[in-house]
Order: C-alpha cells, then sequence, then structure tokens
C-alpha cells in the first residue's frame, strides 16, 4: 500500500522557512494582484493569496479592472506595477477574459517580478538548468518529488499532460536531473499509446483534467505517482489517476484533494521571495 504524499505538510515546513527570510530582511515585501472582470474561482484564489501572504508577512495588494477593459490598458497598469519599486511581484489572475490572451500578457510582467514563472525569460532559464522560478504547479510536483529522496538518475519519468504550467516546465527539469522523460498527450492517448508509456513509469505524474484517464492497474508497482488533475464528479473531486487501484501498487501517491493543491500557493509565496532575492 501506498504512503501518501500530502502537500500540507510540506507547504507548513515551507511557510516557516519563508517566513524566517521575510522576517529577517529589512526589505518590505509586496505582491500585486490583477483581476480583470469578477469570478467567483478567481476570487478564491485571491483569498487564499491574500491569507497566506499576510500569514508570512507579505502585504497582498489586490486591484479589479473592469471586464471590459482593452488589452492595452491591462499592459499599461501592469506597466506601471512594473516601474513601482515598492512592487516586488505581480501575478495576473486567471481566467481573463476572452478579448485578451494571456501568453501575451504574461511578456509583459518584468522577468524580475514575475512570480507565477511564465515570462519567456524565466522559461527559457529552465531550459538551461539556471532556473530560480518555476510556475506554481511544477514547483509544487518538484517539491513532493523531493521530499522523498527520490534519486532521478535513470528513472523513467512518464508525465501526461504538456501544459506551459506543468508538463513542459517538468519535463526539462527532470531531464536535467538526468531521469528518462517521456511526456504524453492528447495525440499518445489518439495513437492508443498511454497505457504502455504508464506502465513503464517509476515516476507517473499525470496533469489532464479527466477522472479516471489512467487506470490504476496500469501503474508500475513501487511507482511514484503524482496527481495533478482536479475534476468535480458528483459532489467529490477527483484526480485524473484510478486512486484506490493504484494506491495499492505505488510506492507514493498524492491524494486529491490534499496533494499538489495546498502547496501551489506556498510556490508562488516562494517565488517572490526568490524573485526579491532576499
Ligand atoms: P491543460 O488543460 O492546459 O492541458 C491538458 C493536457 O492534457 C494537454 O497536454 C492535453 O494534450 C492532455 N490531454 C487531454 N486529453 C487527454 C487524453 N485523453 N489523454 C492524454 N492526454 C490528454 O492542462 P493544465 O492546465 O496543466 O491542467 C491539467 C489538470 O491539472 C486540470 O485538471 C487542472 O484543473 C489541474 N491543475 C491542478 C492544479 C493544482 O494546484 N492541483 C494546478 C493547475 C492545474
Amino acid at each position: 500500500m501506498a504512503k501518501l504524499l500530502e502537500g500540507k505538510l510540506i507547504a507548513d515546513q515551507l511557510k516557516n522557512i519563508i517566513k524566517s527570510k521575510v522576517l529577517a530582511s529589512s526589505r518590505r515585501l509586496k505582491l500585486s494582484s490583477i483581476q480583470v472582470g469578477v469570478n467567483p474561482a478567481s476570487d478564491v484564489y485571491i483569498k487564499s493569496q491574500k491569507k497566506n501572504a499576510e500569514l508570512l508577512g507579505i502585504e497582498y495588494d489586490a486591484h479589479t479592472l473592469e471586464k471590459e477593459t482593452s488589452e492595452e490598458r491591462l499592459i499599461e497598469y501592469i506597466q506601471k506595477l512594473n516601474d513601482d519599486a515598492s512592487v516586488s511581484g505581480i501575478i495576473v489572475q486567471m481566467p481573463l477574459p476572452l478579448h485578451m490572451d494571456y501568453k501575451k500578457i504574461s511578456q509583459y510582467i518584468k522577468p524580475e517580478k514575475d512570480v507565477e514563472g511564465m515570462h519567456p525569460v524565466n522559461m527559457g532559464k529552465i531550459i538551461f538548468g539556471k532556473a530560480r522560478i518555476l510556475p506554481c504547479t511544477a514547483a509544487a510536483v518538484m517539491e513532493l518529488l523531493n521530499s522523498i529522496g527520490i534519486h532521478y538518475s535513470g528513472k523513467e519519468a512518464v508525465i501526461v499532460g504538456h501544459s506551459e504550467i506543468v508538463g513542459k516546465p517538468l519535463a526539462l527539469t527532470l531531464l536535467d536531473k538526468l531521469a528518462t522523460v517521456t511526456v504524453c498527450h492528447i495525440g499518445t492517448s489518439k495513437a492508443g499509446k498511454l497505457e504502455e508509456h504508464v506502465r513503464r513509469a517509476d515516476i507517473l505524474i499525470v496533469a489532464v483534467g479527466r477522472a479516471g484517464l489512467i487506470k490504476g492497474d496500469w501503474v508500475k508497482e513501487k511507482a511514484v505517482v503524482i496527481d495533478v488533475g482536479i475534476n468535480r464528479v458528483g459532489d467529490k473531486i477527483v484526480g485524473d489517476v484510478e486512486f484506490e487501484e493504484a494506491e495499492k501498487r505505488a510506492s507514493f501517491i498524492t491524494p486529491v484533494p490534499g496533494g499538489v493543491g495546498p502547496l501551489t500557493v506556498t510556490m508562488l509565496m516562494r517565488n517572490l521571495v526568490e524573485a526579491a532575492g532576499i
């Protein structure tokens, strides 16, 4: 039976480290959030970010722009925060209204204030193995893996999902640690090859958003399974991996909820501290 990899325990330890760094620094840190329009999902994230920031002694400054704001106006707003020396980090909340392109917008946040690690400069540093900032979800996955002292070299790491926030940065990070990395996605499933790749995985990371996509009996004995997926099924939240069967085979597995999720906002705070260089 697998041991559970729970994000909250690691998040609590990291928060203590972050808090002591913030307290020891003479610099006052401020995280500025920009939300465009009102959205119940981002309201929940904003509340959690604010609560976490304040617990760590970081000022949280929330800005809300009208839903009809143009991309140009949002970019001007970001540039104003870029130029404001009292602002240490900027986060643009998702989702943005349909007339806005997040990939374009994220390029206007100064790399030194890009606490989500989405600026091409920060993405580029991952390729060179020099990243101090990873996108928060990818960073949360690495914290979970590192917490169990995995020796990565030569391990078969299979990542299902190739998004910019999870699959791609993780693939590069694990490659740098000399794991043998396979990235699967919709094309892999369409070709009927998902199962054969998953069965090889010593480290299996799944970030798709489809409940039960990964059958529990595909999981290799003693594999480490990180399930990033979040799916609402009836009144329950579940991941992408069939948990009960996978738990019998894996050595470690993340529960959903309770695995990756509780760590992501802590990673945002750590990115802020890293970006500020304290
Ligand atoms: P995304 O939605 O940008 O991309 C989905 C990926 O899944 C793509 O690579 C796509 O090719 C792949 N895919 C889709 N159907 C597939 C199939 N049938 N077989 C194989 N691959 C398939 O991904 P994302 O933004 O990284 O989000 C993925 C999941 O992770 C979602 O459930 C999201 O809610 C969750 N998520 C969780 C956290 C957290 O804190 N726990 C953070 C971010 C995202």
